[in-house]
């Protein structure tokens, strides 16, 4: 059986799906692996590296997607590239879904099995296959690094014989993984930090770092969705969690947002007045960019200043740190190859909790009932176009 690691192809993706210290226990089952060139060259896997391991090699991306059974892959392959499928290979990785399903299609028709890391369900036996926890936490990190980098202040306090200066203030919006992080990252720097989530189990979290969680009545609302999740918000409540920030925002010198639902649009809690309170020289991480972002000036992707105040919304935190992001995700498909590899053979078995929970489609036929309706109507209208 071929396993094929690729070349990531989306703009800016510096992350590989496996490394080379990922590739022994599948060489010992007999797998016969094969990576595009450069694959792990920006997560410091290197040729070398490879070969030592036991994978061979080709420049040709297209054998690869022609040969391969198994395909981990940081993010879905182009539909051009889909449409090269082995029919019937088996894909693992971000697939997003839930916000973008029709881009699954053409995998689909190639009767590939399609397993999303974005599924996986949340119960301890999956913990060590989150790749969306670990991905969460090198984003918190790096979104932190990023505001103290644009701040024209420093983070510790100094007391120093020209005066002292006291520490920066942090604003943390959304204390799930990546906010818990970033909270961490800002204490570790010495900040003054305070947070905001509406799921109350976050409080004691938050406050164990050393943090000051801010407490809102939502009026006895339940925030609490499946698996960890928040819930999404009445407009109401939602326009309580905006007052809050608004107040917060005027004295805080950075904020790092993180608040999302899964399979919606991150929740717009951050108003233009609230940019316009803070002080000309603060900073805001968007890390919900890629979701549409929390704040209402957001422009996924752009770096603006608006009154002198630096809004940024990376669309891909833990490319910016490709080689602990790529150990982390690989250790997480690693972990989750374990569950479908047999003594070097396929053998999916989907009355398995994490993996029913993960898969999107088997052997060309949509399993996942949320997906399916989410394409319903892509394919009436590829009905519509074949008649
Ligand atoms: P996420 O990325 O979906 O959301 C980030 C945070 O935004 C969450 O804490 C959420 O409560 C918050 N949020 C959503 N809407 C908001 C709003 N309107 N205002 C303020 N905050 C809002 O979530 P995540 O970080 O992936 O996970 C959240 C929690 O799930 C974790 O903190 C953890 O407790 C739990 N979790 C459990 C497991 C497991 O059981 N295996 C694994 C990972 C995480």
């Amino acid at each position: 059986m071929i396993l094929g690691i690729l070349r990531e192809s989306d703009p800016g993706e510096t992350r590989v799906a496996l490394l080379p210290e990922s590739l022994r226990s599948l060489v010992a089952q007999g797998l016969s692996i094969t990576v595009e060139a450069g694959a792990g060259s920006a997560a410091g896997a290197g040729d070398q590296a490879w070969a030592e391991a036991g994978a061979s090699f080709t420049a040709d991306r297209r054998w690869i997607l022609e040969n391969a059974d198994l395909l981990p892959v940081v993010n879905m392959p182009a539909p051009a590239d889909q449409a090269r499928l082995k029919p019937g290979a088996v894909l693992i990785g971000f697939m997003k879904p839930l916000d973008a399903p029709a881009t699954l299609a053409e995998a689909i028709h190639r009767s590939a099995t399609l397993f999303s890391m974005e599924l996986v369900p949340r119960i301890a036996r999956a913990q060590s296959m989150d790749a969306l926890s670990s991905m969460a936490t090198v984003a918190g990190y790096k979104a932190m690094l990023s505001a103290a980098d644009r701040l024209p202040r420093l983070f510790p306090m100094l007391i120093t014989a020209a005066g002292t200066i006291p520490p920066a203030r942090v604003f943390v919006i959304g204390a799930g993984v990546a906010g818990l992080q970033a909270i961490a990252t800002a204490r570790r720097l010495g900040a003054v930090v305070e947070a905001y989530d509406v799921r109350a189990a976050a409080g004691e979290q938050v406050r164990s770092l050393g943090a000051k969680f801010l407490d809102v009545d939502l009026g006895g609302i339940s925030t609490e969705g499946g698996g960890g999740y928040a819930a999404e918000l009445t407009e109401e409540a939602l326009e309580r969690g905006r007052e809050l920030i608004t107040r917060t925002a005027a004295h805080s010198d950075v904020i790092v947002t993180t608040a999302q639902v899964p399979g919606r649009p991150a929740p717009r809690l951050i108003r233009r007045a609230a940019i316009e309170a803070m002080r000309p020289g603060s900073v805001l991480v968007d890390v919900a960019g890629p979701a549409g972002g929390n704040c209402e000036l957001t422009r996924p992707g752009a770096t603006q200043t608006i009154d002198g105040v630096t809004l940024l919304a990376p669309l891909n935190l833990p490319a910016e740190v490709p080689v602990h992001a790529s150990q982390l995700y690989a250790r997480n498909i690693l972990n989750f190859l374990a569950l479908i590899l047999k003594k070097g053979e396929l053998s999916i078995d989907l009355t398995d909790e994490v993996l029913a929970g993960a898969c999107v489609a088997h052997q060309g036929r949509l399993v996942n009932p949320r997906v399916a309706k989410l394409l319903e109507p892509v394919q009436a209208a590829e009905l519509e176009i074949a008649r």
